[in-house]
């Protein structure tokens, strides 16, 4: 990730299913799926295989005007068939950021065409994460990624991610007239694994409808099996206006996202009355990219990950949860898809000086990798892991833990 600063480098060089091997020759367990995104784990061939075939028949061809192509046109319509959403179009694009930027001023850009143009803040919470483009990086829940860019987007703020009452006091000190719309990840991911509470989706799906604010869920990470249905927000029983997607709708094997619209939202667009939504990127659609999902969408299917996924997130859980008594480990948070984060005390981090990115050396020296994120270790194995590789993730950190808790 050194794109500006040179720093000390690791080469991937080759992976399979659950792992990957350095430019050494060394083996490594994929505790991340990458960037949470080879749901169905590296190397499948039939991925390959399709794309293949599709860039020896139509390599590219941009999805604007009234032009598509056959992948593009059965992707869309496969994710529509299986959305949350109600008359469900499809949007893609070739990743999350861009696609929260998309559904962002798609979201704007309603009220306006709807003759309600001062409705333009955007809502999201604490250790939200949306990506790095514009909107996103104003939409951030996290400091670290909004501060030192200058002025961001106007008319935005962020409520806590666990308080649907916090939501809607937002909402009325803003004025419900000029809110657009309100952004949230079934489970808060990158911001450190924060399933939410019993009924807190159901509460923030009817706050949303009482103040007319459109309700968008970015299942960039949650979507595609890690949580065992198509968009992650299925286990809450709630009907978005938008759902933004990326990551594991390809398994990462080429660049792809999207947002899912409502008939609600996308119809002023439709309506020929000159409001047209003058939004498109040059490799919207990607034939060969949507090639590649398709194939993807087939391996979850057909191997049913959808189900086996909720078996593996009882079994990550259970083994995550035996690192809740090690003397360094605050928190363990898991058990609602399939991702966990382990979470150090204050003690250790303040307190004796260690850092997270100590602990993923030492896990990575051991043959595995983490993702460090400041405060805490998360996992985000692809969900064809078996037990014994669980076992084996999970121990590692162990090992890593108790290595660096011996040095200081
Ligand atoms: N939204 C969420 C929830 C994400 O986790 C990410 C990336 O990690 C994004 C959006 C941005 O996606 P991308 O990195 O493809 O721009």
């Amino acid at each position: 990730m050194n794109t500006v600063a040179k720093g000390p480098e690791f080469t991937v060089a080759r992976a399979e299913g659950v792992w990957l091997w350095d430019d050494s020759g060394d083996r490594y367990l994929d505790g991340t799926a990458s960037l949470w995104y080879c749901n169905v784990g590296h190397g499948r061939v039939e991925i390959a295989d399709a794309v293949h075939r599709q860039i020896s028949t139509l390599d590219a061809y941009t999805v604007y005007g009234d032009f598509t192509n056959r992948p593009a046109a059965e992707l869309s319509e496969r994710l529509a068939a299986h959305a949350p959403v109600v008359d469900p179009r499809v949007i893609l694009t070739c990743g999350g950021g861009e696609s929260i930027d998309t559904a962002a001023k798609l979201a704007r850009r309603y009220w306006a065409v709807t003759g309600r143009p001062e409705r333009t803040h955007l809502i999201s919470r604490t250790g939200g994460y949306h990506g790095l483009h514009g909107f996103g990086t104003s939409l951030s829940g996290m400091d670290r990624f909004r501060s030192g860019y200058g002025k961001l987007v106007e008319d935005t703020s962020v409520v806590p991610h666990d308080s649907a009452e916090a939501l809607e006091a937002e909402i009325l000190r803003v004025g419900p007239e000029r809110v657009a719309a309100f952004f949230a990840e079934p489970v808060v991911g990158a911001g450190g694994v924060f399933p939410p509470s019993d009924g807190y989706f159901a509460e923030v799906s009817r706050i949303c409808h009482k103040y007319g604010v459109l309700f968008v869920v970015d299942s960039v990470i949650c979507g595609f099996a890690r949580m065992g249905n198509w968009f992650g927000i299925e286990r809450f029983g709630v009907t978005p206006d938008m759902i933004v997607f990326a990551k594991g709708v390809s398994s990462g094997y080429l660049p792809l996202g999207g947002v899912v619209v409502s008939g609600r939202v996308a119809d002023p667009f439709y309506n020929g009355e000159g409001n047209p939504f003058m939004h498109g990127t040059t490799y919207a659609g990607h034939p060969t990219a949507c090639a590649a999902a398709m194939a993807n969408l087939d391996i979850l299917e057909r191997e049913d990950l959808f189900t086996v996924s909720l078996e593996v997130e009882r079994h990550l859980d259970g083994a995550l949860r035996g690192l809740a008594d090690h003397p360094l480990v605050a928190e363990v948070r898991s058990g609602l898809g399939v991702m966990g984060a382990v979470e150090l005390t204050e003690e250790a981090l303040v307190g004796r000086g260690i850092t997270t990115a100590e602990i993923f050396t030492e896990a990575r020296a051991r043959g595995a990798i983490l993702r460090p994120i400041p405060t805490a270790l998360l996992v985000s194995p692809p969900l064809i892991i078996t037990w014994e590789q669980i076992d084996h993730l999970v121990s590692t950190l162990a090992a890593a833990l108790d290595a660096v808790a011996a040095r200081h």
